[in-house]
């Protein structure tokens, strides 16, 4: 269903008005997790004045640690709709279990199956049946041939509104976070016709490389970023040291502004 064999033109997937595709580069920002109606608020704001079209946000955060902060839950599920309405941008938000699909799915506009979960079979199946677009983050230790069969797993409940989002992958480098793999960009899209964004915050796990990485992205093809936005990360609850600041955002935004009229 997502492969190319039978689908020879790429698709494109909306979000509310926004469309992710191949003949746009959408920028998608905000906080790695919600932590306050005013935090998240800023975020949004910062992320909408450099021309962001959809807000990321986490209620639910998959952390490593069990000690970390692992979200708001609900309460963060419904500061994003108030941040909604203050905005007028639609949420991209994750879901960690298939229990919890149909109340993230009243919240979101998007939603977003995270690297830990790419595997998670009844989880995707929920989310394929959800009636929601779906952005499906590639494992981490995951081939890309592994990544398309997720999506499968989605798109064989119904739907084919899916956005495959590469988000960097494990190898023995250890001086960013993941080795982001610029290759899966033009991979993925040769094999499959679903859009495919780069996430270069979690990849890099690094704020000084996600203009460089994005810059790659966008030059090797990617439909759109994905990317953290915090306004002030040095307190910030999750992943501070990748998150921008407002500067940063306009910075990456003129920059992906120049490369689209150059390509
Ligand atoms: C996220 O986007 O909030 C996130 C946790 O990403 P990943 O699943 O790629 O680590």
């Amino acid at each position: 269903l997502v492969s190319r064999e039978h689908h020879s033109q790429r698709s494109s997937v909306r979000v509310g008005e926004v469309s992710i595709g191949p003949d746009t580069v959408t920028l998608i920002a905000g906080p790695c997790a919600v932590e306050t109606p005013e935090q998240t608020l800023l975020a949004a704001r910062m992320a909408q004045a450099a021309g962001a079209t959809l807000l990321r946000g986490g209620a639910f955060k998959p952390r490593t640690s069990p000690y970390a902060f692992q979200g708001l839950g609900e309460r963060g599920l419904r500061i994003l709709a108030e941040v909604r309405e203050e905005t007028g941008l639609p949420i991209v938000t994750e879901v960690v279990g298939a229990h919890d699909v149909d109340m993230v799915a009243s919240y979101a506009d998007m939603l977003q199956v995270g690297t830990r979960n790419m595997q998670n079979f009844p989880l995707l199946q929920a989310v394929g049946s959800a009636g929601k677009p779906v952005m499906l983050k590639r494992g981490m230790n995951a081939t890309i041939e592994e990544w398309l069969m997720a999506a499968e797993y989605i798109a064989q409940r119904g739907n084919l509104d899916i956005v495959l989002c590469e988000r960097g992958i494990r190898t023995f480098e250890t001086a960013t976070r993941n080795t982001l793999d610029i290759s899966a960009v033009p991979v993925a899209q040769r094999l499959s016709h679903l859009p495919v964004v780069v996430d270069p915050s979690h990849s890099g796990g690094r704020r000084d490389l996600v203009l460089p990485l994005s810059r790659a992205a966008i030059v090797a093809g990617a439909d759109g970023l994905i990317v953290d936005v915090h306004p002030d990360p040095d307190i910030a609850l999750c992943d501070g040291p990748q998150a921008l600041v407002a500067e940063d955002l306009h910075v990456l935004a003129r920059t992906l502004e120049d490369l689209a009229g150059f390509m």
